[in-house]
C-alpha cells in the first residue's frame, strides 16, 4: 500500500483497499500508523459520488531528510534532500579524497550539520546518510577495499564513523554505482537496461540491469577502468598494472598527453577548457579517448546488451568529441542486434548524478517494504 503511495498521488482508503486487495479495516489501521510516523498526510477530499466526500491520503516526502554525499577524487558535494529526492540545500568544495578519512569525513560531518542547521533541523530529522566513494567498496560492509587513489582509506569503517556522528543509518557505495542510480531514477526511470560510464580522473561504470543496480558478488561490477586495452601495454596505471583503459583515456591521462605536447593541461577540466577554446589537438585527443573507451564498451555491449549508455564525468563536458569517438567504435564493433536500438548519450543530471543517487539509495533502504512493515506491519 505504501509503495503505491510513493508516486505522490492522493488516494482514498477505498482506492487503496481495491488496489491492494486488503480489507478496508487493515488499510485504515495502516494509514493511522503511517500518519503517526509522519510518512502519510491527509490530502483533502476526493470528489463525492453522493454523500460525504471520502478523505484522501498521500505520501509526505517532508517527513524526514536525507544527507547525500558525492566524494570524487578532487571534489566533494553534499546535499540535503527530502524523501522524494528533492534537493533542499547543498554545498560543494574542492577536496582531495587522498587527504584521508579524518579530513574528508570531518568535512562531511561539518557540512552535514550546517545544511541541517540551515533548515532548522537536527540529527533526529535524518532518515539516513548516503555516500559515494571513488574506489571499490565492499557492498556488504560499505568499506573501501584497497582503493588505488585513496590508499589511506583501505578497510576504513566509513559507515561506522558517520553513523556515530549523525546517529542515523549510513550507506556507502562506489561513486559510479551511486551516479548510475541517480541518472537512472532521475532521467531514465523507464529504461530497464542502462550502463552509466564516468570519465573523469578515473574511469568506471555502473550497471542497471532489469531496472536494478547490479553490483556483482562483492560490489566491484562495472570497474571497466582497469580492463587492459590492446596497444597500451607500456603505459603504467596507478593500480600497479600496465595498459589499463584508465591509464590512456581518463581525463587525467588526456591532460598528461597534452601537457607532454607542450599544452597547459594538468587535469580533466583543463582539457575541457582547451576543447572549448577551439584547440584542435585537445579535441583530437578527447576523440581518441572516446575510441579507446569505445573498444571496452563494445565488449560491455556484447556482455550486457544495454539499450542506453550514458556518459558522465568531467570529460563528457567536451561536447560531441568524446561521444563521437565512443559511437564510432561501439557501432562498428558490436553485432547489429545489440546496437539496433542502442543509444549513447551524455548525462542529463550532470554534476548532480552522485547526490541524487546517494539520496535514492537511502530512500530505497528506509522506505523499503521491510522498513515500512516495521512501522505499520503490526496490523
Ligand atoms: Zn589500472
Amino acid at each position: 500500500m505504501f509503495q503505491m503511495l510513493r508516486d505522490r498521488e492522493p488516494r482514498t482508503r477505498a482506492d487503496l483497499a481495491a488496489a491492494t486487495g486488503q480489507a478496508r479495516s487493515t488499510i485504515a489501521a495502516r494509514i493511522d500508523l503511517l500518519m503517526a510516523a509522519g510518512l502519510i498526510v491527509p490530502a483533502g477530499e476526493a470528489t463525492s459520488t453522493g454523500g460525504r466526500p471520502p478523505a484522501t491520503f498521500a505520501f509526505n516526502p517532508a517527513a524526514k531528510a536525507v544527507l547525500a554525499v558525492d566524494l570524487g577524487a578532487t571534489h566533494a558535494r553534499i546535499a540535503l534532500t527530502d524523501l522524494a529526492g528533492q534537493i533542499l540545500a547543498e554545498a560543494d568544495a574542492p577536496l582531495a579524497i587522498a587527504e584521508g578519512p579524518d579530513a574528508v569525513l570531518g568535512w562531511v560531518a561539518e557540512q552535514g550539520d550546517a545544511l541541517l542547521a540551515s533548515s532548522g533541523w537536527g540529527h533526529d530529522r535524518l532518515a539516513g546518510v548516503g555516500v559515494g566513494l571513488p574506489g571499490p567498496v565492499e557492498h556488504s560492509t560499505g568499506h573501501p577495499i584497497m582503493p588505488p587513489i585513496m590508499p589511506a582509506w583501505d578497510h576504513v569503517d566509513a559507515p561506522g564513523i558517520l553513523r556515530r556522528h549523525f546517529d542515523a543509518p549510513v550507506l556507502v557505495d562506489n561513486d559510479v554505482n551511486v551516479m548510475a542510480l541517480g541518472e537512472h531514477r532521475t532521467a531514465w526511470p523507464n529504461v530497464s537496461d542502462l550502463l552509466f560510464v564516468k570519465v573523469a580522473t578515473g574511469i568506471g561504470s555502473g550497471i542497471v540491469a532489469d531496472g536494478t543496480l547490479t553490483r556483482g558478488a562483492q560490489g566491484a561490477a562495472g570497474d571497466i577502468g582497469h580492463i587492459a586495452v590492446m596497444g597500451a601495454e607500456e603505459v603504467p596505471c596507478r593500480c600497479g598494472n600496465f595498459g589499463c583503459l584508465e591509464a590512456i583515456a581518463s581525463g587525467q591521462a588526456v591532460a598528461d598527453k597534452l601537457r607532454a605536447e607542450g599544452l597547459d593541461a594538468h587535469r580533466g577540466s583543463d582539457v575541457i577548457h582547451l576543447v572549448r577554446s577551439g584547440n584542435l589537438a585537445a579535441s583530437a585527443a578527447v576523440r581518441q579517448a572516446g575510441r579507446d573507451i569505445g573498444i571496452v564498451l563494445a565488449a560491455c555491449v556484447s556482455m550486457l546488451n544495454p539499450s542506453l549508455i550514458v556518459i558522465g564525468g568531467v570529460l563528457a563536458d567536451a561536447g560531441e568529441h568524446l561521444i563521437a569517438g565512443i559511437r564510432e567504435v561501439v557501432y562498428r564493433r558490436s553485432l547489429p542486434l545489440a546496437t539496433q536500438h542502442l543509444r549513447i548519450v551524455t548525462s542529463e543530471t550532470g554534476g548532480k548524478a552522485g547526490v541524487l543517487g546517494a539520496s535514492a539509495m537511502v530512500v530505497d533502504h528506509v522506505l523499503s517494504p521491510e522498513a515500512i512493515d516495521a512501522i505499520a506491519g503490526a496490523v
